[in-house]
């Protein structure tokens, strides 16, 4: 079923057993890549066979890290729909503006791809109790896939997280512990927990598979666009993990010799003016981010001082001839009325970011008005709404 290999350290080149549970690089303390035998992949499977399986994202089986079928937790995840946007499309000037709605997965927003992937894997290498520190939404998706695949969650949340993610995360019998600060102070205090008590940790990129479900966003949009990629992409950026495993998809495809042609497309990182730290390290030309401070946004999934693979998302935007861009709060507010009013799409604030982050970039002359335009809109802007 899957042609997983082994797991690669993306710093030092190290191989691990991909047998056994891992975590990170304890050498350099950076994340570790699934590697899959992509020769007998190209060999044995053809790319468009993929279309004639059920839908979601584990028809990519091969390409993802779980052996046997029956570890596979599934809400039937993935294949979300890519939506042209004629109207806001027009108004801009732009001939083939796009959006991949991620909010129409399972709990909400595409969380749900990496956690289930994650949990999966987790599930067939023997863990019981999975812990994690979440800005709100991978909280809920990992409630809901552990409730599914039998496994004890614990979420540990900054406590002005929005009321919904609390609310999903216990009615699935989640423990939820609420606490002062970001998702920063909410990971010291999981991973003390998870090495005091044994619960396995499933931090953004502290484990190798979260990334894995999400690089499959690249391969339904190859797919989609007839095994070509588009011109650029948009994409809400806290702790980067679409943004690296669509590089990574993009990687694999180009190995598994799918790709009609080399062209890829270039990344934008999208983040708040009130924690850019991806768009400061862009701009100041760093190798990897400051952390930073009193960081504060309606999109809480963009409240992440500094994620984990910091480098790795520099590393990618620049190859990609991609760019970062930070938007207020309020450009994000404005953006998302004109994505419902006008496309009937209600955006996360973090989707809706992606289209105030656009229109920065038409007036800056980066995108051309005739380009393959992809925004992410990464969940619901229902479990936004505040308690009264
Ligand atoms: C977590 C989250 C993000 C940021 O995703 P990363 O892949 O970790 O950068 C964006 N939007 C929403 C709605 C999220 O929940
Ligand atoms: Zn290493």
């Amino acid at each position: 079923m899957s042609y997983l290999v082994n797991l690669q350290c993306y710093e030092c080149g190290r191989f691990y057993d991909a047998g056994v549970i891992q975590t990170y690089c304890p050498v350099c303390q950076a994340l570790l890549f699934a590697r899959y035998d992509l020769d007998a992949v190209r060999r044995e499977l053809d790319r468009d066979e993929f279309r004639s399986r059920p839908a979601g994202m584990w028809r990519w089986r091969e390409l993802l890290p779980v052996h046997q079928s029956e570890n596979m937790i599934s809400l039937r995840e993935g294949d979300t729909p890519l939506l042209r946007l004629p109207n806001l499309g027009s108004e801009l000037g732009l001939s083939r503006l796009m959006v991949k709605d991620e909010s129409l997965n399972p709990t909400g927003t595409f969380k749900a791809r990496g956690l289930s992937a994650a949990l999966s894997k987790a599930k067939e290498l023997g863990v019981t109790k999975v812990i994690i520190p979440t800005a709100g939404n991978a909280g809920g998706a990992m409630a809901a896939y552990a409730a599914r695949g039998g496994l004890k969650a614990h979420i540990v949340m900054p406590q002005d997280s929005p009321r919904a993610n609390v609310e999903e995360s216990r009615i699935a019998g989640a423990t939820v512990v609420l606490i002062a600060g970001s998702i920063t102070d909410a990971a010291g205090l999981a991973g003390e927990k998870a090495r005091a008590e044994g619960w396995f940790d499933v931090s953004t990129f502290k484990e190798p598979y979260r990334v894995e479900g999400k690089k499959i966003m690249g391969y339904e949009l190859a797919e989609e666009f007839g095994w070509t990629l588009p011109d650029v992409i948009i994409y809400p950026t806290g702790g980067g993990t679409g943004l690296v495993g669509m590089w990574k998809a993009f990687e694999e495809m180009e190995a598994l010799g799918w790709l009609e042609n080399s062209c890829r497309p270039r990344m934008v990182a999208v983040q708040s003016a009130g924690c850019a730290p991806v768009v400061k390290a862009f701009q100041e030309k760093l190798p990897c981010c400051d952390y930073w401070l009193d960081a504060s946004t309606i999109a809480s999934g963009l409240r992440v001082p500094k994620s984990f693979a910091d480098r790795i998302i520099l590393d990618d935007l620049r190859e990609s001839n991609g760019n970062a861009v930070a938007v207020s709060d309020e450009a994000i507010i404005q953006a998302q009325k004109r994505l419902a009013c006008m496309e009937g799409i209600f955006a996360a604030p973090e989707g809706a970011a992606t289209l105030a982050a656009l229109e920065t970039l038409i007036r800056q002359g980066w995108v051309a008005l005739d380009e393959r335009i992809v925004l992410f809109n990464t969940g619901t802007g229902l479990k936004y709404i505040p308690a009264d």
